[in-house]
């Protein structure tokens, strides 16, 4: 298994440019691609805990976060062809999601 390595541009780790796009490696292909739905995953993270005495908002919220989350994997499997990877960066970036609310209040 060779190829050429280059530098990400955006986080400059050092990847196969096979796996890159526009010079940015994978990570920060689909770090990029669901930026937005990142935020707005954190969003309602924060929203269901204000209301967590609310049992039918919370419902609600929950709901509109298992869409946003639906939506982050459809596009990350159009960037990440294999299911596994793909499963795994799904993770990833909820779990970026979810920890967001922390590094936020803390400002
Ligand atoms: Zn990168």
């Amino acid at each position: 298994m060779s190829g050429i390595l280059v530098f990400c541009k955006e986080c400059g780790k050092q990847v196969p440019s096979s796996e890159t796009r526009d010079g940015r490696c994978l990570d920060c292909q689909v770090r990029k691609s669901v930026a937005d739905l990142r935020d707005e995953h954190a969003r309602l993270w924060r929203k269901r805990e204000r209301y967590r005495t609310s049992q039918a908002n919370v419902g609600q919220i929950a709901r509109q976060i298992a869409r946003v989350e639906d939506r982050m994997g459809q596009r990350i499997k159009e960037l990440v062809p294999n299911e596994r990877q793909a499963v795994d960066y799904l993770k990833r970036e909820l779990e970026a999601a979810r920890g967001q609310r922390y590094t936020i209040k803390g400002v």
